[in-house]
């Protein structure tokens, strides 16, 4: 089989890149081979992340290795219930328009603990009211759909996020109107490992492996 040549500048490349990433973590077959004393002196000096994640701080998630991804591959936002403000969208603006990264993940999880406080009445304590108040209007977008309302809410905050970041002016939306980067969204699920796009249909030129 041919392997396909790499294209680190291609949106679509890179999520198969990173899902098929992620099919390895699945399978317990992670390749793990890039975070050596060669990887380090490699990107001592310079990095080029292909991608960037925005995902919650939950503690079980390792971004790194669940998309099989070495050193200096990702560049990695993340704060609870994964959500963008400024300082978020300018770090993501420098990984996109700086170092080159043509896809940010917007990744949100199962039982994710910020927007079950979101979805509570009551408020939160301290600065833990700041992130909640910035997932609420995904809770209440989510009050009458059927199922879960943690569940729900997660999807929709990630939805919320990801038109956010593609209308930010004036790099990203920008850049996405370019073809130059995609912004896509995922939920993660905490015991098998995978990871699911939401909304996003690969061209199908890139639906082979990319990994
Ligand atoms: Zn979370």
């Amino acid at each position: 089989m041919n392997k396909r040549k790499w294209e680190p500048g291609n949106p679509d490349f890179v999520i198969q890149h990173l899902l098929g990433g992620n099919q390895r973590y699945c399978e317990g077959k992670v390749r793990r081979n890039g975070n050596d004393q060669d990887r380090r002196t490699a990107t001592a000096y310079e990095q080029h992340p292909f991608a960037a994640v925005l995902s919650c701080s939950d503690s079980r998630i390792m971004l790194s290795e669940i998309f099989d991804c070495r050193l200096g591959d990702l560049f990695v936002c993340r704060v609870a219930g994964n959500i963008a403000d400024t300082a978020v969208i300018g770090s993501l603006e420098y990984a996109a328009e700086h170092l080159g990264s043509s896809v940010i993940v917007v990744m949100g999880h199962e039982r994710c603990g910020a927007v079950g406080a979101a979805c509570k009445s009551a408020g939160a304590p301290g600065h833990i009211l700041s992130l909640v108040e910035q997932i609420r209007p995904a809770v209440k977008a989510s009050s009458n759909q059927p199922g879960d309302l943690v569940e729900n809410a997660v999807r929709e905050n990630v939805r919320q996020v990801v038109n956010r970041l593609r209308e930010s002016e004036p790099i990203l939306a920008h850049m996405v109107k370019e073809g130059k980067l995609k912004v896509v969204g995922a939920y993660y699920y905490l015991e098998s490992g995978r990871v699911e796009l939401l909304d996003y249909e690969a061209p199908a030129a890139q639906k082979q492996d990319a990994a």
